[in-house]
Formats: C-alpha cells, sequence, structure tokens
C-alpha cells in the first residue's frame, strides 16, 4: 500500500512524470511489496522530498540521491556536503530492489543522479540493468583502491564491513575457530546459526567462496553448515545475533556493523566477533569484506553534481564519518577508525575484486539451492 502512495506521489512531483502508465505504477507496487526489509533495527524507512529543494534540475543543480542507507545516518553528512560545495542535495529513500524497479520505470525521466546502496552484489545488478554509466573519476580512483570499485568503472565502493563469525564465549574458545570452512566441520553440529541464502549478503560470501575454492569445494561446505544449523536460518543479522547471545546456537556468521549497533546498545552484549581465514594457508583467504557504494545514473542530468558527491565522499573530509556513521570501515587507505571498530583488532580482509561477487551471484544462489540452504 505504501508503494501505491509513492507511486502516486511520482506522479505528482511535476509534469516530467505524466507519462508513467497505471502499469508501470502496478509493476513498481508489485516490486516494493515483493520486497523484505533489510535491517531490523533501524527506523522504518521512508521517502523523504525535501521541501524547498526544487526537483526541476533546469532551475537549479540539486543532486538526487536514490540511497537504501538509513537516511538518518546519511542526512547530516550530506548537509555538510551542501554547506561546503552550494550543491543541493534530494534524498529518496528506500530498499535497494524498489529503488532499481522505479529507476527502471521511470527510465529517462527520472529525477535520481546517484544511486547509494550497500552490497557489491546489489551495485553489480544496477550496471547490469543498464542504470548507472562509468564515473569517470581520478578523484575516486586514487582514493578507493580498485578491489573496491566495479571493474567497468560502474560504482565505487564508499565503506567497508566485514561478514565474519561471531560466538558466544561461554561455549566457545577462540582457538576452536578459523575459517568460514571450518563451520561445516561435524564438530559444530547443532550449534551454528546463518542468515537465510536469499540475503545479497551470503551470496556475496559464497561467490567469493567459489572464487577462492571452487564450485564443488564450496557446495560441500555450504552442505556441511547446513547439517549444523541449530535452529531454522535468521530472517536477518540481529536475531542471528541475538540467538547467539540467548544460547539458542553458539556460532554463526554476521555483518560488524550489526554487532556495533548492538554493542552501542549495550557494551555488554555477550558475543564475541572472530576475524575469519587468517594466518597463512590455502584456506587463509582474508576476511570477506563487502562495500555500501554509489554509481551515477544513465538518464542523470546532472553528472557533473553526482560526480563531484561521490569524489566529496570518498574524500579524506566525508570518509572517516560515512563509514563510522554505521560502524563501518573507511574505503580510503589512512583514515581513523572509530574507537569501537580499533577495539575488535586489525585482520587481514580478502583482497579479491568485490565485482566477483555479482558476477558469480547467481552460480551462487543455485549452488545454495542444491545444498539445501534456505
Ligand atoms: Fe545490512
Amino acid at each position: 500500500m505504501v508503494k501505491l502512495q509513492e507511486a502516486n506521489s511520482i506522479i505528482k512531483i511535476g509534469t516530467k512524470y505524466s507519462m508513467l502508465s497505471a502499469a508501470v505504477i502496478g509493476a513498481l507496487a508489485l516490486a516494493g511489496c515483493n520486497q523484505s526489509t533489510e535491517q531490523a533495527n533501524t527506523p522504518a524507512k521512508t521517502e523523504q522530498k525535501n521541501e524547498g529543494h526544487a526537483t526541476d534540475k533546469a532551475s537549479g543543480d540539486t543532486v538526487t540521491i536514490y540511497s537504501s542507507r538509513n537516511e538518518q545516518l546519511i542526512q547530516p553528512l550530506l548537509d555538510e556536503f551542501t554547506k561546503e560545495t552550494g550543491i543541493p542535495v534530494e534524498l529518496v529513500t528506500d530498499d535497494s530492489g524498489p529503488l532499481m524497479a522505479r529507476l527502471q520505470a521511470e527510465s529517462t525521466n527520472t529525477p535520481a543522479d546517484v544511486l547509494l546502496t550497500v552490497d557489491a552484489g546489489n551495485l553489480w545488478q544496477a550496471g547490469q540493468q543498464g542504470l548507472l554509466q562509468p564515473i569517470k573519476s581520478e578523484v575516486v580512483n586514487s582514493n578507493v583502491p580498485e578491489k573496491y570499485r566495479s571493474v567497468d568503472d560502474l560504482w565505487t565502493g564508499l565503506s567497508l564491513r566485514a561478514r565474519t563469525i561471531f560466538y558466544d564465549p561461554a561455549k566457545v574458545q577462540p582457538t576452536e575457530l578459523s575459517t568460514y570452512a571450518d563451520l561445516a566441520d561435524p564438530k559444530w553440529k547443532g550449534k551454528l546459526c546463518l542468515r537465510t541464502s536469499k540475503k545479497v549478503y551470503n551470496q556475496s560470501l559464497v561467490a567469493s567462496m567459489i572464487e577462492h575454492f571452487g564450485a564443488k569445494k564450496t557446495e560441500e561446505i555450504v552442505k556441511g553448515w547446513v547439517a549444523n544449523l541449530a535452529a531454522p536460518v535468521s530472517s536477518n543479522d540481529t536475531k542471528l545475533l541475538e540467538a547467539i547471545a540467548s544460547g539458542q546456537c553458539q556460532v554463526g556468521i554476521a555483518n560488524s556493523y550489526y554487532y556495533g549497533r548492538l554493542l552501542d546498545e549495550n557494551p555488554k552484549f555477550p558475543v564475541k566477533i572472530f576475524w575469519a581465514n587468517q594466518g597463512e594457508g590455502p584456506e587463509a583467504t582474508g576476511t570477506h569484506v563487502n562495500v555500501s557504494g554509489a554509481g551515477i545514473i544513465k538518464n542523470s542530468d546532472n553528472v557533473e553534481g553526482a560526480r563531484k558527491l561521490i569524489e566529496w565522499l570518498s574524500s579524506d573530509t566525508a570518509q572517516g564519518k560515512y563509514a563510522s556513521s554505521d560502524k563501518e570501515f573507511p574505503v580510503k587507505e589512512g583514515i581513523d577508525e572509530s574507537d569501537m571498530l580499533r577495539s575488535w583488532g586489525s585482520f587481514k580482509q580478502d583482497d579479491i575484486n568485490v565485482s566477483i561477487f555479482g558476477q558469480r551471484q547467481a552460480e551462487a544462489v543455485q549452488l545454495m539451492d542444491r545444498a539445501g540452504y534456505e
């Protein structure tokens, strides 16, 4: 129902949208209803149209962002960008799937200039769907290491999140832990919690394992995980971490920032973080890291403003704040991490290009299905 209201509001924005047909609105509504919400612990995502910011590009240089990031966390940074550059920013917030469906439906009529979303798998999908154009920025290329950028320059990472192992320190010693693959060992039978395989985060993790270890070995690992499950798969990472805290399971895999949010609420939250795949040897591929990132919309009519905003978000000025606003790691090297992140210790990251998470996404989804990972 909310999505229908959104669709109606699109028509109200201006004559630019009057050509949207009822069929397109129906498709938008369906696309919206089929999406699950990404985060459990954040306020409901709502569309925000800042009054006073004209959507009509002819009258100004407003940069319109379609964002799946938490509006309350991103808005203060965007205000700072506007203050520094004089470029007004308009923020439209929704989940990644509905935003991409909307960009498809709006086509050349879109008011959007920038797509801001999480996971290289989602950014890659946006590129595949023809929604983005090359960023072409020397500033971004020098600020962001190549492995966190699209191989065809269609998007760039702006912050990092580690997807790693969490455990109950009352029952598990860190010396018992090592790799994602080790969680398939029968010693973890009835002790492992996993989030649903429908979530892009797990698709990206499995895609990276296929890249490192091949499909055959990865399928064996995923089957082992499924055999070790202590409970049905969780709908989100927060519930998974709470299941470890409550004793329902002893180990699990989750994104680092969800843990950071729980520690913010309760510094004594009884779960510990373990950096997976460290050390030496063929399994020591480094901990899986993914990005939040941005791309310039193919049909943007303010490409220059869009590029400036992405460059600014990748700069020294913004990187620390952008990353720490949601307990993430900066993508630019040499930027200070927050105290909480430093307290988790340093770790070796997986070095493969994050584009691979998208390239192998379909393969990963099929593999998890064959392995019985729901
Ligand atoms: Fe998330």
